[in-house]
Parts: C-alpha cells; structure tokens; sequence
C-alpha cells in the first residue's frame, strides 16, 4: 500500500517535471528560432543588394552622392552637380547639351548691374563682353580653337562644350578678356570689389593645380556676397575651398 502510494507521488513529480520542462524548453525553442531568424536576415540582405547592379556610377561624376574632401554634400540632379547646393561646371563637373537658362541669370544680371551703377560712380566702365553661351555656341568656339591652332591650344584656352561655366549663366567675361586686363584700372577695381557683390574671379592666379585653368581676371562666377566675401579674404579658389578636382576624364 505504501509502496502504492509512492509510486503515486512518482508518477505525478514525472507528469509536473514534464510540464516545466515543455514550459522551459519550448519557449528556449522558439526565442533561439527568432534569435536565428534575425542574425540570418541581414547576410540575406546583403546578398541582395551585393547582386544588384550599380546604376549611378556609370553616368554620374565619380564623387557623386558622396562628400567632398571637404566634407560638402555632392548631388547631381538631372545631370547637373551641386556641391553645397552650389552649381558646379568644371573639368570634372559638366552641363547636359540642353541645359539652357537662355541667358545670365536674374540673380547675376541684377549683381552686375549694381556693380556697373557703382563702378560708373568712380569714373570706371564695366560692361559684359561675353555672357551666357548655349552649348552649341561652345562647341562652335572650341572647334573653331582646334581647327585654327590645333587641339592642345583648344584644351589650354577654351572649355569643351558643356564643360563651360558660361552654360550656367552664372558667369561672364568683364570688359577685355586679355593677360593685361588686372593691370588696368577696370581689372585693379573689378580686384578689389567684385565680391563686393557677390562675384568672384573664378581663375585666380597661382591656382590652376586646382581650377585646371590659367589666371583669368576678367572671368566672374556669381556665388552670393557671403561666399565671395568669404573666399575673398581666405584666398581659396572655389574647388579649394569645396574639396573638388577640375580635370577632364
Ligand atoms: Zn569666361
């Protein structure tokens, strides 16, 4: 009878162990299932993502939706490169063939013109000798620069088509484009107070390594006052100052 009973109490601590064991041991299951679930998803994703093409760096400049040596952000919307939203054509960076906005900008025929009012006012005459050149203008001109004094003399004075920052309607030639022209009183004030109104001299001198362009006192880039005072009192030309190459691929 006793011996009976015993086997009872057995019988019953098998059945409860059983029990905690399931309660135990299924839960362990089924977290360690999620837990292997999770750890197994992100090499699955990285397996798909490895396998996709890469569509953007075909077209796109190299550096494009990265950052600058800088650190400025560099987007390119429908072909065209800003870096720290500012538009961008270099040798590195250029225009669409239909990029056309038919003429200097509001932005920058409004700028010239105070500059011009101001100038006037201390006896100096500034007009624009060359503004906004479509594309088609540019290749007209570079070819005719290849066709009259060969093809390394069209690389070393004018832009290739689409490669000009006259496309932008940003930027235009003052005055008389020549090697003398920041020797003349028009050059020595467009020097010193072109920033005044938010232009700088793209090209400046000792800076080709970075513009990939000889010292061209006479070409502006409208860039806002901020900026071109900024640039004009750390000496920086624009692809210093962003981090960003100009040469041709
Ligand atoms: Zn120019």
């Amino acid at each position: 009878m006793r011996a009976l009973i015993q086997n009872e109490k057995l019988k019953k601590l098998t059945i409860l162990f059983a029990i905690c064991s399931c309660a135990i041991i299924i839960p362990v299951a089924v977290i360690s299932g999620i837990v292997r679930a999770a750890s197994a998803s992100p090499e699955d994703k990285g397996k798909t993502v490895a396998e996709k093409p890469e569509p953007a760096t075909e077209t796109a400049p190299p550096e494009d939706g990265n950052t600058t040596s800088k650190g400025y952000k560099i987007e390119n919307i429908d072909g065209v490169t800003f870096v720290d939203g500012i538009l961008i054509v270099n040798k590195t960076y250029s225009l669409p063939e239909d990029y056309n906005p038919g003429d200097l900008t509001e932005d920058t025929q409004k700028a010239f013109d105070e500059m011009q009012e101001a100038a006037a006012e201390e006896g100096i005459k500034l007009w624009v000798q060359s503004g906004f050149r479509t594309y088609d203008r540019q290749e007209e001109l570079y070819n005719r620069y290849a066709n009259e004094h060969g093809a390394d003399y069209a690389e070393e004075y004018s832009a290739r088509p689409g490669y000009s920052e006259h496309q932008t309607g940003l930027s235009f030639d003052v005055n008389e484009a020549g090697t003398n022209f920041e020797e003349t009183k028009e050059g020595v004030w467009i020097d010193e107070h072109a920033h005044e109104y938010g232009f700088i001299i793209r090209f400046p001198e000792g800076k080709k390594d970075f513009t990939g362009y000889e010292f061209e006192p006479w070409h502006l880039r409208y860039v806002g006052k901020e900026l071109a005072g900024h640039l004009r009192d750390s000496g920086e030309c624009l692809e210093e100052y962003l981090g960003i190459t100009s040469e041709y691929k």
